[in-house]
């Protein structure tokens, strides 16, 4: 079964093909991935510091057949050769989602194809499958991304519950405001990540919020206020040479990720320990950080579980994790499957509410 995923719930529009043979065959799934595009329009948000809904959707509707051509194109395939749509139905932006459930459902409409709503962050936490060390149910997924940070139960596929999640900021929320704090640029995760390498460990005393809590949510808004209060503290301070500031944001930016990072590999030892799981599962855009991904892998070593990563170009948004995710799910129950043409979408979405029974 050949299944064509579109993603266009934020700022990326992606358009994947996924052969499902590889799957069933028990074979390294990521063989599946047939064709993919992808456009990302973070260059065109940047000057206004953050996506533009308006202009996001309009951008989705110029990319998404181009895309869906050189994703064809790519896999030597036609039209007639899908079996299957499946495109994100929420969580996201209402226009943006808009944009790719009418395309999908017109497009499946007029193939005569059964169509599905895949919810965004199954997209992202089942990505890890497409890894070369791919996990083995249940597993704990720690998803991290612009939108949400949370820890999930997945004992297998459309069987998923909340352990716990941020009550405020999201870690990718946290790591684009402390970036614009220090002058980077919008999204700032990966740059800040990369400054951090340069800082000095431990020269600034930031919270580890929610750490010794005894639940499994997270909160990041404290974290990012104390990064602005050096920032100020710095400013209000005497002048200080180029060299000087430089270094100053390369160590505030090591001791943000690291009281970040502390708090995330905190929580899903304490996740795995609670469920007895044996596998962890670092989703999300967030699980591109190199910062998170050594602390966790040393942790694994001594706590005797492993870590399971996503592709890395799989990490942010893309049209493979959805068609994957659409794949996976229309194997487990065909329930999901729509003829229906109606564009309905779910901008504000939880993932446990649309569990297989
Ligand atoms: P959601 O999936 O919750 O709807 P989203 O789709 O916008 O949100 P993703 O595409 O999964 O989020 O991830 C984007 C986020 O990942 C941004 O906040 C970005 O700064 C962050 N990010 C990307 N690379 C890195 C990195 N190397 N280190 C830290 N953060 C990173
Ligand atoms: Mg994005
Ligand atoms: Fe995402």
């Amino acid at each position: 079964m050949i299944v064509l995923g579109i993603e266009t719930s934020c700022d990326e529009t992606g358009v994947a093909l996924y052969d499902t043979a590889a799957w069933e065959n028990g074979d390294l799934a990521a063989k599946g991935i047939l064709g993919q595009g992808l456009h990302s329009q973070i260059a065109m948000h940047r000057e206004y510091g953050g996506v533009v809904p308006e202009l996001a959707s309009r951008d989705h509707i110029r990319r998404v057949l181009p895309l869906l051509d050189e994703s064809l194109a790519q896999a030597k395939l036609t039209l007639g050769q899908i079996d299957a749509v499946a495109f994100t139905q929420g969580p996201g932006l209402a226009g943006a989602l808009l944009v790719g459930s009418a395309f999908a459902k017109s497009l499946a409409q007029g193939l005569n194809l059964p169509s599905i709503g895949v919810h965004h962050l199954e997209g992202h936490l089942l990505s890890p499958l497409l890894g070369t060390s791919a996990p083995s149910f249940p597993f704990i997924a720690l998803l991290v991304s612009g939108g949400h940070t949370q820890l999930m139960l997945v004992s297998k596929v459309g069987h998923y519950e909340l352990l716990g999640e941020t009550l405020d900021d999201a870690a990718g929320e946290a790591f684009d405001k402390t970036a614009k704090l220090l002058g980077l640029d919008y999204p700032g995760g990966a740059a800040i990540s990369k400054l951090a390498e340069k800082g000095q460990v431990g020269r600034f005393d930031l919270p580890k919020p929610m750490l010794h809590s005894k639940d499994l949510d997270f909160s990041f808004s404290g974290l990012k206020t104390a990064v602005l209060n050096q920032v100020k503290k710095w400013d209000a301070g005497e002048l200080k040479s180029p060299e000087q500031m430089a270094q100053f944001h390369a160590d505030l930016a090591r001791s943000f990720v690291d009281s970040l990072v502390a708090v995330l590999v905190s929580k899903s030892e304490k996740a795995l320990k609670q469920t007895g799981c044996k596998h962890l599962v670092l989703a999300g855009g967030v699980g591109a950080n190199q910062q998170l991904r050594s602390a966790l892998n040393e942790k694994a070593k001594k706590g005797g579980f492993e870590v399971h990563y996503p592709p890395l170009e799989l990490c942010t948004d893309n049209g493979v994790m959805i068609a994957f995710a659409g794949a996976l799910r229309m194997l487990a129950d065909s329930k999901g499957l729509s003829k229906s043409g109606a564009f309905d979408i779910k901008p504000r979405w939880d993932l446990a509410s649309n569990n297989l029974t």
